[in-house]
């Protein structure tokens, strides 16, 4: 800066010697000393309208002054460079958190003190059916229900507040409302749906898992009690209540070995089932219609139709486990003579295992729901036949582990399919899929 101003000096004092030679020349020294300084003002004048129009160009454009206009452009620059990095890295943060907000599955709202929509995640326009048109509109107007109006009058402390969507009321939302710079609030509401869902679910499994073991449990602890209270049993006598106990006790560990499968076949059913062996599923079936007539004791005929020779990718004891709890289904729910076939197709859509029987068959509304654990279409004959209402639960989980499919086709009094259907991916055929 004292550079500048003893730069200032010597450029004035350029003007003012030649000035004070010519006036003593001519003897005129006001009139030359007023011309030097009207010149000098002058030059003063246009480095000032150089440093006014720089302002209004770009940073980075170039300007030609000297002395303390200088000093001052540089002193100006430094403070417009600084602000202008200020302000790039404001709307860059601004723009990380927009992108952000909109990548968001939750809908974000900022609206004003009135409550009128000052901007809107993508978001916000799915879940509430908004529109950038709602921009500047109240949202009570909007949302008319009574509840959320009232929500909107309390104070913004992010309290949770939990509601139906009032376009589908199976939909739960779960709304804040939390404060947003200058008078302006944050609007979030989640779609918790699943999660609600998901809570029932595990209500309900838990009650069934109780209900299903308390039942057996009773029988035992009945027997125990009769034990206990009568002295003078004869030991066979206590034979044959003890063996009244084995039922029921092989009902409930039937149960919980179901229960401990599915919960292991759970754990990692979203992960899928990729390093598998080839299983030849000739061996297999001839094995599974082997069980199959066994268990049925010769009451039912039990036919293999099998004409391919096909490898599935797959965990033998799961298949396993999955295909026989079909053929113990038939034969559990179908009468005595009736006919079992385990049938096998490969075709341009997958390799397919049916077990079809002809037997109760199920009724149509019944069909979507028999994955669900614990759930029967009697629950009564099921128990009289030793089911625990787990088995299809546990098919369905040993075929989705394997990118498969379980389809049930059935019809009231004449017999049902249920057919296991894996993608081309996991199969190897030495035949041409036509
Ligand atoms: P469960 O142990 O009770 O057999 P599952 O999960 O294997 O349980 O089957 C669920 C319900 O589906 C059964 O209770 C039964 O009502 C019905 N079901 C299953 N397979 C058949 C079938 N082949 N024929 C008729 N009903 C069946």
């Amino acid at each position: 800066m004292k550079n500048a101003w003893l730069y200032e000096f010597w450029r004035l004092s350029k003007y003012i010697i030649p000035a004070l030679f010519l006036g003593w020349i001519f003897e005129a020294q006001n009139l030359f000393l007023f011309i030097a300084l009207i010149l000098f003002i002058a030059h003063q004048f246009k480095q000032f309208s150089k440093v006014y129009k720089w302002l209004g160009h770009s940073l980075d454009s170039d300007i030609e002054v000297n002395g303390m206009w200088e000093e001052l452009v540089y002193r100006i620059y430094r403070k417009r460079k600084r602000s202008r990095n200020r302000k790039k890295n404001l709307s860059n943060m601004l723009r990380r958190f927009q992108d952000s907000v909109s990548m968001m599955p939750d809908a974000a709202i900022v609206l004003d003190a009135e409550n009128n929509i000052l901007w809107l995640n993508p978001s916000a326009k799915q879940i509430l059916f908004l529109s950038s048109n709602d921009i500047g509109n109240n949202i009570g107007n909007l949302i008319r229900l009574p509840s959320f109006v009232n929500f909107l009058k309390r104070s913004e402390d992010g309290e949770a507040f939990e509601m139906n969507s009032p376009w589908d009321e199976k939909q739960s939302w779960d709304c804040r409302l939390m404060p947003y710079g200058d008078g302006q609030r944050l609007l979030l509401i989640r779609n918790i749906t699943q999660v609600q869902r998901l809570k029932v679910m595990r209500q309900e499994f838990v009650a069934n898992v109780s209900h299903e073991l308390r039942t057996p449990l009773t029988v035992i602890m009945g027997y125990l009690e009769t034990l206990q209270d009568v002295d003078d049993l004869s030991v066979e006598e206590i034979k044959q209540q003890l063996s009244k106990i084995s039922a029921p006790t092989q009902r409930m560990n039937q149960i919980v070995a179901d229960l401990l499968l599915l919960s292991r076949l759970d754990l990692n059913v979203s992960t899928g089932l990729t390093e598998c062996p080839w299983l030849d599923m000739q061996v297999m079936l001839l094995m599974l219609k082997k069980d199959g007539e066994q268990l049925s004791q010769g009451k039912h005929k039990i036919t293999l139709i099998n004409k391919n020779i096909t490898k599935v990718k797959a965990i033998e004891s799961e298949i396993y486990s999955a295909i026989s709890n079909l053929i113990s289904n038939a034969i559990r729910y179908s009468p005595d003579g009736g006919e079992i076939v385990i049938e096998t197709f490969l075709d341009k859509n997958g390799y397919r295992i049916s077990v079809s029987d002809h037997g109760l068959g199920i009724a149509v509304q019944h069909i979507s729901r028999l994955t669900e654990r614990f759930y029967r279409v009697d629950a009564g004959r099921s128990r009289e036949v030793g089911g625990t209402g787990l088995g299809l639960a546990i098919v369905n989980q040993i075929l989705r582990r394997h990118d498969a499919t379980l389809e049930i086709k059935s019809e009231i009094g004449k017999g049902s399919t249920f057919s296991c259907l894996f993608p081309l991916s996991r199969i190897q055929s030495t035949e041409s899929t036509k």
